[in-house]
């Protein structure tokens, strides 16, 4: 671990300034994915800007959307009255990932930004494109159970390690942010990237621009929902396969779907294409397995993780089940009904 300066930001346009002066200034909310990547030699800041004092911490509604503050725990999000009740995927999804502990400390911001947790990237000792650009990928032809199955290049095969962003990608939410250039509002869509030539760039964000808020559109898919995440162990465990699915029923007929998989790519992984081919269909088995095998057209298997293909085509059929039956996956029984 290297030495750095720390600094507390009074407030948010000091701590864009500050990090926007300083190509290697990096901001800390709850530090449950940056201080490990510190510690890694990883990630090697000169200077960190502290945000938790900010005034971000607020949950609330405008114009039949929700805006959920950067700095409102994951723990806070999940139990949020309004989150369970409204936006119960999103609850579910939180739900799913680390634990108690981790969730007390890391901020809604924070999760959209962790990094991967391909165990190269941590290893600084082995070739890894994201960590060191150029120097290769160790994963491609190395242990790469965990890794991406979908939308992957030459230079990089890892997946993003969130669940929430996977939940929030169904719901369309917006993610706000405050810049050296002023505010902008990124749709959670364009938020994060695919490998492609530069794996050492996650997100669309610029240097020292800081996530504000996430905002929940009006639609809220409480009834016909589920998330589900099939992992080694039950908890504190990331993703092999994720699923957040949300329907708006008409009968037994599907009026709008809404399909996100985690687990299998660089970003959370959607694709319009196969929620449009279910539009006016019929809620059953066969029309959820077409839908699987078009989204998982283009698949792709590494070796250890070819697996994931099939597993990602079940877990999808699966979740989409839940959804339409309205018995969502249960995040404390992890048992998969
Ligand atoms: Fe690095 Fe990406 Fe390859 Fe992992 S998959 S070793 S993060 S380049």
């Amino acid at each position: 671990m290297i030495n750095f300066e720390y600094a507390r930001a009074r407030d948010v346009s000091d701590a864009v300034r500050q990090v926007a002066a300083n190509p290697t200034a990096k901001f800390i909310a709850g530090g449950t994915n940056i201080v490990d990547l510190m510690k890694a030699n990883v990630e090697r800041p000169s200077l960190l800007i502290d945000v938790t004092r900010l005034p971000l911490t607020r949950v609330n509604g405008a114009g039949g959307a929700l805006r959920v503050g950067a700095l409102v725990p994951n723990s806070d999000l999940a139990y949020h009255p309004e989150v369970q009740q409204r936006y119960p995927l999103v609850a579910s999804a939180v739900l799913a990932g680390a634990s108690q502990q981790l969730r007390n400390m890391a901020s809604t911001g924070g999760n959209l930004v962790q990094r991967t947790r391909c165990a190269y990237f941590y290893d600084v000792a082995t070739p890894c494109n994201k960590r060191a650009p150029g120097t290769g990928c160790s994963a491609i032809n190395g242990l790469n159970r965990m890794h991406a199955i979908l939308g992957t290049s030459d230079a990089c095969i890892a997946t993003h390690p969130s669940d929430m962003a996977v939940a929030l990608l169904a719901l369309d939410a917006k993610v706000h942010v405050t810049g050296p250039s002023g505010d902008r509002v990124i749709p959670i869509a364009e938020f994060h990237r695919l490998p492609g030539d530069t794996p050492q760039q996650d997100t669309n964000l610029q240097h020292g621009e800081l996530i504000t808020a996430i905002e929940l559109p009006p639609e809220e898919f409480s009834k016909n929902y589920s998330y589900l995440k099939v992992r080694d162990r039950l908890s504190y465990a990331f993703a092999l396969v994720s699923v957040a699915a949300a329907l708006d029923l008409d009968g037994d007929r599907i009026h709008v779907a809404r399909l996100a998989v985690g687990g299998v790519a660089h970003k959370p992984w959607r694709d319009t294409a196969v929620e449009d081919s279910l539009r006016g269909q019929r809620a059953d088995r066969a029309v959820f397995t077409r839908a699987a095998d078009l989204l998982l057209r283009d698949a792709k298997g590494f070796g250890h993780n070819t697996f994931k293909i099939g597993l990602a085509h079940r877990a999808i059929v699966r979740t989409l089940t839940q959804a339409a039956n309205a018995t969502p996956q249960s995040q404390s029984n992890k048992k998969i009904q």
